[in-house]
């Protein structure tokens, strides 16, 4: 919320008046707060208050009938009405005051819907209400992820945060960056996914900003939606914090803070584990599958993999949902319920059939596995990795052993044993014509989640924006429905 005042207020000057200058002056006195901050304040308002979010926006505007840049046409118009009605606009003041929502509801399908109602009371366009509600989702995203983190691990979070709601609300996220200078474009549609991009490329809340605003396009709300992801990425720099409460009215920053006692996470949140653990086992377990890949390249696989250790995949992993007696030293048996069918993607097939006869599935190279078990058998290793979720690997790291999903797998069940039985069966069976083809032992041979020296990567996730291969990462995660559990918050119990 604080990031979106600070984003307008910043901003403001160059509204009417556009800047390519980076480095233009942060606060002047040419600076005051316009409309974004009045919405923003209204939306606060109406959550402390529990009131309607039309409501409250229309008496905070009206009492603030001329700030700076005004109120655009058609929104000015609903301001001034007596009795004010949606009018289906896509404008990008949707997406400029849904902040608060998007602090106040720490659930992220309840943040969305929550932001699409404080849209709805004026712009009720689906390109509106989708605006407000991916915004809120990359604020969302940013909460539940990016605070404790050092400012490197957020930089490289904001690339995902980006990228992932965009690829979530189906914007495009390849933005031309040189077609967009200079235009002033005030459509959600023309504004979210420039401000998303953005945060990709931001280092710093203040370097987000001034991006922002030296677009040359609509300064003020560009930087608001922009501020008000970037404050829960990198955080607002306590200069500014103080700074930009010179510029409001007191009744703003009574609004201001007293939001802020309310939703401060810090010292009084945290993460409900038990709810977090059955997020967990609702990724892990619905569709849980074995698959097999087979490799040469290492023959002491008992040394290097550790039972209990985290491990992240660090590249594409194929994998097939069928071998049987193995040839090679090390087998892999991968139990995961988010992989990528290719063989089962017509076109893919059609482009390249030996897919089809490998059974070919990938995992994505920021998926997270649980050595469950190493197991010997006539002279064959096989490793047990558990898919599991990027939130839990990030957590939890070492510190949980995995009983609980045996657990809720229900009795006289266990991972390990299934895993086990599978190379007791296989060893007796023949082997299978996939494992002879070259051209498939190829595509297995590099050992999961080491480097070519035999290291293993390191758990933090490679950024999808760093990587040519982001848009058959995105693929991937779309076919596998290889979305992060989310995690939930619940006020501390002291
Ligand atoms: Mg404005």
């Amino acid at each position: 919320m604080l990031g979106a005042i600070i984003g307008d207020i910043v901003g403001s000057r160059w509204e009417f008046n556009p800047t390519n200058d980076y480095n233009f002056e942060f606060f002047s006195n040419e600076n005051s707060f316009t409309d974004d901050t009045i919405c923003t304040v209204a939306v606060a308002d109406a959550l402390l208050k529990g009131r309607d979010y039309g409501e409250s926006i229309h008496e905070w505007c009206r009492r603030y009938p001329h700030p700076m840049g005004g109120y655009g046409g058609r929104f000015a118009g609903w301001v001034h009405s007596e009795n004010p009605q949606p009018y289906g606009s896509y404008g990008n003041g949707a997406a400029m005051r849904v902040s608060p929502v998007a602090m106040w509801f720490q659930d992220t399908q309840e943040a969305k819907q929550e932001a699409e109602r404080t849209a709805a009371c004026t712009h009720n366009h689906p390109e509106g209400l989708k605006g407000a509600a991916a915004v809120a989702e990359a604020i969302n995203m940013a909460i539940h992820t990016c605070y404790g983190k050092t400012p490197d691990e957020q930089t490289d979070l904001a690339g995902e945060i980006g990228i992932a709601t965009a690829y979530n609300n189906k914007y495009d996220h390849d933005i031309n960056i040189d077609a967009v200078r200079n235009r002033f474009d005030e459509t959600c549609q023309g504004t979210v996914p420039v401000a998303l991009y953005i945060i990709t490329e931001s280092t710093s809340f203040e370097d987000a900003i001034r991006r922002a605003v030296s677009l040359g396009a609509d300064a003020d709300t560009l930087g608001a939606i922009v501020g008000s992801i970037a404050e829960h990425i990198w955080g607002i720099p306590e200069w500014m914090k103080e700074k930009v409460r010179t510029y409001l009215p007191e009744e703003m920053l009574d609004v201001l803070d007293r939001f802020y006692d309310k939703v401060g996470y810090h010292p009084d949140r945290e993460i409900d584990f038990d709810k977090f653990m059955e997020n967990c086992i609702n990724w892990m377990l619905p569709g849980l599958q074995f698959y097999y890949r087979d490799t040469d390249a290492i023959d002491n696989a008992d040394e290097i993999y550790k039972v209990g250790e985290t491990i992240r995949a660090g590249f594409f992993i194929d994998v097939t949902t069928k071998l049987l007696r193995p040839i090679h030293k090390t087998r892999y048996i991968i139990a995961s319920a988010h992989v990528a069918p290719f063989h089962e993607i017509k076109d893919i097939v059609e482009k390249n059939p030996a897919i089809a006869e490998w059974n070919l599935c990938t995992l994505h190279y920021n998926s997270y596995f649980k050595v469950m078990d190493i197991y010997k058998k006539e002279g064959v290793t096989q490793v047990f990795l558990l898919h599991i979720p990027e939130n839990m690997a990030r957590l939890l790291r070492e510190d949980f052993n995995m009983d609980f999903v045996d657990e809720a797998l229900g009795e006289n069940n266990s991972l390990k044993a299934i895993a086990r039985a599978s190379l007791d069966e296989k060893m007796k069976m023949d082997v299978h014509p996939r494992s002879l083809d070259p051209a498939w032992c190829e595509r297995m041979e590099a050992p999961v989640g080491l480097t070519a020296e035999g290291d293993f990567f390191p758990l933090e996730p490679l950024p999808d924006s760093a990587t040519k291969a982001a848009s058959l990462g995105h693929s991937i995660r779309k076919m596998a429905n290889d979305v992060d559990v989310e995690i939930p918050w619940k006020k501390k119990t002291n």
